[in-house]
């Protein structure tokens, strides 16, 4: 039995490029079907995140120009990690595999071959990697790169260099319809379902139209949020960074009382002032780390709703 494809497309405000990659999806999606590796019941996805501009219009026209496409809203934006999982969740009972793509052009569509050849093969987790980040700006390769670096040693297992371009099972799926948390890292929980797994590289493009959603600081919140989310190494690090301080001050005290016993009085204002401040700011960013924890906590208690979908294309046909 041929395997029944869903591509997963998060789109927010992509009017300029959505006309251009729609097809380009759709013909992967024939392409793949001819070779016989696909059943014909395939779909492409499109999820849109809240657009404030035309996409939702133009997904539903393209629903009404192709049965192959499919599209459901969100109810607001709620970031792109939220839009892939309710894209995710709704083609879970529909189909036996996924792949979630960016809708900018920016990854590979010929990598799907390889990464349906490579379930085939019994993989149920297929990871796209990137292998050239050329067209990206040495400034944002060079912060990517470090993103990795960091969520690694910080206990975060991510898979180098891959984003969120991936195949992932239907049965995978059920089980990762388990993770229920709301603070949403998909890349660094799909490891954590385990079942074999594998990756295909592929060179990244540039965007084909349109502005990156991904500045800067949002990349280095996605990286925090991400450290927080799937690790507490964080806190292990404030521990043993106050255990060396307190061993060091106490040592210092020692010295100080030595000094003052043998009657050299201890000189030193600045020095005293200068450790007071550091130790002072240092304890603030660790009430800050935890606070960041306890934030997570109290999202988490609260069970809310991950995703919220308000309409889909084939419900208008009703
Ligand atoms: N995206 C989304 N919701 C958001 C931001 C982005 O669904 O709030 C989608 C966007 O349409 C695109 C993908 O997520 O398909 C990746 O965004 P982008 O290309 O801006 O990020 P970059 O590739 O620059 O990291
Ligand atoms: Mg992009």
């Amino acid at each position: 039995m041929l395997p029944v494809l869903y591509m997963v497309i998060p789109c927010y405000n992509e009017q300029e490029v959505l006309p251009i990659t729609a097809p380009m999806f759709l013909g992967k999606l024939r392409q793949l079907t001819e070779q016989g590796k696909i059943a014909p019941e395939s779909r492409v996805l499109f999820v849109n995140d809240g657009s404030k501009d035309a996409t939702w219009d133009i997904i539903r026209s393209l629903s009404r120009q192709d049965e192959h496409f499919l599209g459901i809203c969100q109810s607001r934006n709620r970031g792109h990690q939220s839009a892939v999982l309710a894209g995710l969740m709704e083609a879970m009972d529909r189909c036996d595999i996924t792949i979630s793509i960016d809708c900018d052009g920016q990854d590979d569509i010929n990598a799907m071959d390889e990464m349906v050849d490579a379930y085939g093969n019994g993989y149920e987790v297929v990871y796209g990697v990137r292998s050239s980040r050329e067209t990206d700006t040495f400034f944002k390769r060079f912060t990517a790169q470090s993103f990795y670096k960091l969520m690694n040693k910080m206990g975060a297992e991510v898979v180098y260099n891959h984003a969120d371009y991936r195949l992932i099972s239907g049965r995978v799926l059920k089980e990762f319809a388990e993770f229920k948390e709301v603070n949403l890292f998909l890349r660094g929980m799909i490891p954590l379902v385990g079942y074999p797994s594998t990756t295909v590289s592929y060179a990244r493009q540039e965007r084909l139209a349109g502005q990156s959603h991904y500045p800067l600081g949002k990349m280095l919140a996605l990286a925090f949020d991400g450290i927080t989310s799937l690790s507490v190494k964080p806190l292990q690090l404030i521990m043993g960074f106050g255990t060396v301080v307190a061993t060091l001050s106490f040592i210092g005290v020692i010295w100080a009382l030595v000094n003052a016993l043998l009657g050299n009085t201890v000189s030193g204002w600045a020095s005293t002032t200068c450790i007071i401040c550091f130790v002072s700011g240092v304890q603030l960013i660790s009430l800050g780390i935890i606070g960041e924890y306890i934030g997570k906590i109290f999202m988490e208690t609260k069970h809310r709703p991950r995703y919220i979908i308000s309409e889909r294309t084939w419900d208008d046909e009703k």
